[in-house]
């Protein structure tokens, strides 16, 4: 299997050089050359099979210049109880009649990045030895909260990185903040920026792509790779996902092998999503994938109509990992809609750039409209969603979560249809604990943070995780914050070149 550039469909590389790069040189992101099928048969299989191994399976199809052992590797590492709190990974709650909730967040930060967050670093330190890379490997990061702190778990005390994380200021929620500033190890760093996560993102592509820095970080035996969903490397393993939990649906028979089902995902940069689309490809059979935004709605807007237009407000919200208006991810769907056309994909993303608007041709439109489905719903509308379904079914979610419940509630009274649903929640309740709270109770409270968490423990019934309930004793850190103009110096002075 090789990997090409969306903007230019010769580039050519095998999957450890993608992972190591994370962007192509021209600015695009790295897709397979094709899409790698799986039967149904080889679903039922794999209903049978460890988390560890339905990954390493899955793997094997898209990263095929690793040996098993080196896949196996990876994934005994990253997916088992050391890291997860229980060995089902990914778990599975049934909600109400066919509607399942996808728990993304068992993991040590306790959001769904960690489940390509554990595994990334065995990837790229894996890739770095087949490539005979003989350099420093820098993980840059932009995150809008969550993103930063899975890295930064995944990355910390490993031998041959050094990762350096950008937030938003006034962008993440109190708890996520904490986390990162909190982090430990000893190749770790976080800044935050003025700015909002589409200012931290565009700082980090740029010095990603300018030559001058490239050049000062090879002179002294470094090389840039990225964390971000941008990379390959992290986009795979939540394919795996989707593809595990239909496997489990089938196996517990909640589902007939070869029946349809929809995801949902609240989604931000398009990440979770697009896995959802490639697990769709490759053969798990699926009717719509819906796409719900909170009030950040570029994407509802685009997928209904074609235009992307992020000439807008920008709005902080009680979801902020979904307050972004460049979907990065977009770009690798557009790619394959459009049968792999990197010269459309120069010309509407140039136009992003320079107009930040472009309008993508009329069966593009089509299959948009034919494979998804768009929503989206305010802040109240996602509180009062978080009430509501702990009444109703003593459920208690989290603000992202809870925007994609939302959306789809929205889609099955307008459409009336009944397939079986599979939602992917995205965080622990905990790490959103302020807005949840304000949900559960109807009500804003003025106790501190952490007497929230307890109060969130004691109505839900769900333990506080360990990560989160150590974070009060930990000592900060890292505390600065710098104008978005400095980011580049501020690397640079970082790695002390
Ligand atoms: C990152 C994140 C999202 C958005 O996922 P994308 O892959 O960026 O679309 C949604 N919910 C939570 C909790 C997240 O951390």
């Amino acid at each position: 299997m090789f990997y090409n550039s969306t903007r230019n469909s010769n580039v050519k590389v095998n999957s450890a050089e993608a992972i190591t790069q994370g962007i192509s040189v021209d600015g695009g992101l790295f897709v397979p050359e094709s899409i790698p099928q799986l039967t149904l048969d080889e679903i039922k299989a794999i209903a049978d099979m460890t988390y560890a191994d339905r990954a390493a399976y899955i793997f094997a199809k898209y990263l095929t210049d690793f040996t098993e052992a080196e896949i196996h590797h990876c994934t005994d590492n990253a997916y088992s109880t050391k890291n997860f709190e229980n060995d089902s990974i990914a778990e599975i709650a049934h909600l109400f009649d066919g509607t399942y909730m996808l728990e993304l967040w068992h993991g040590p930060t306790c959001a769904f990045k960690d489940m390509a967050l554990q595994i990334l670093p065995y990837f790229l330190t894996t890739s770095a030895k087949k490539i005979k890379l003989d350099k420093k490997i820098v993980i840059l990061v932009a995150t809008s909260g969550d993103t930063g702190k899975a890295a930064l778990e995944g990355f910390k005390d490993v031998e041959g990185t050094s990762i350096l994380v950008f937030y938003p200021e006034d962008g993440v929620s109190p708890m996520q903040k904490r986390q990162m500033k909190t982090q430990e190890g000893s190749n770790v760093g976080v800044c935050a920026i003025k700015g909002n996560f589409d200012d931290c993102q565009n700082g980090v592509k740029a010095i990603f792509t300018n030559d001058e820095v490239k050049k000062v970080l090879d002179d002294n035996g470094m090389i840039f790779s990225s964390a971000n969903s941008i990379n390959w490397g992290r986009l795979v393993p939540q394919v795996v996902y989707y593809i595990s939990a239909y496997a489990e649906l089938v196996k517990d028979n909640e589902i007939k092998l070869g029946e349809k089902i929809n995801i949902v995902v609240p989604t931000g940069n398009f990440g979770n999503i697009l896995a959802a689309y490639y697990a769709k490809h490759m053969g798990i059979p699926v009717n719509k994938l819906i796409c719900a935004s909170n009030i950040n709605n570029v994407l509802t807007d685009f997928i209904n109509t074609g235009v992307y237009d992020r000439n807008r407000n920008f709005y902080t919200t009680v979801s902020p990992s979904m307050d972004i208006l460049i979907s990065s991810n977009l770009e690798r769907l557009l790619y394959l809609m459009t049968d792999r056309n990197d010269s459309l994909i120069r010309d509407w993303f140039g136009k992003l750039a320079s107009e930040g608007k472009y309008e993508v041709s009329d069966d593009v439109k089509a299959k948009l409209k034919d494979e998804f489905s768009a929503g989206f719903c305010d802040d109240d509308q996602t509180k009062s969603t978080i009430h509501s379904i702990f009444d109703k079914y003593s459920y208690t979610c989290d603000t992202h979560t809870a925007v994609a419940v939302k959306v789809y509630k929205d889609y099955k009274e307008t459409t009336g249809d009944n397939t079986k649903t599979v939602i992917a929640s995205t965080a622990s309740p905990y790490k959103f604990s302020v807005a949840v709270l304000e949900a559960l109770e109807g009500k804003n409270s003025d106790i501190d943070e952490y007497d929230k968490v307890s109060r969130i423990a004691e109505l839900s019934n769900i333990p506080v995780p360990a990560a989160l309930a150590d974070l009060k004793n930990k000592p900060e850190r890292f505390n600065d914050v710098i104008d978005k103009a400095n980011q580049k110096d501020y690397v640079l002075k970082t790695l002390g070149i």
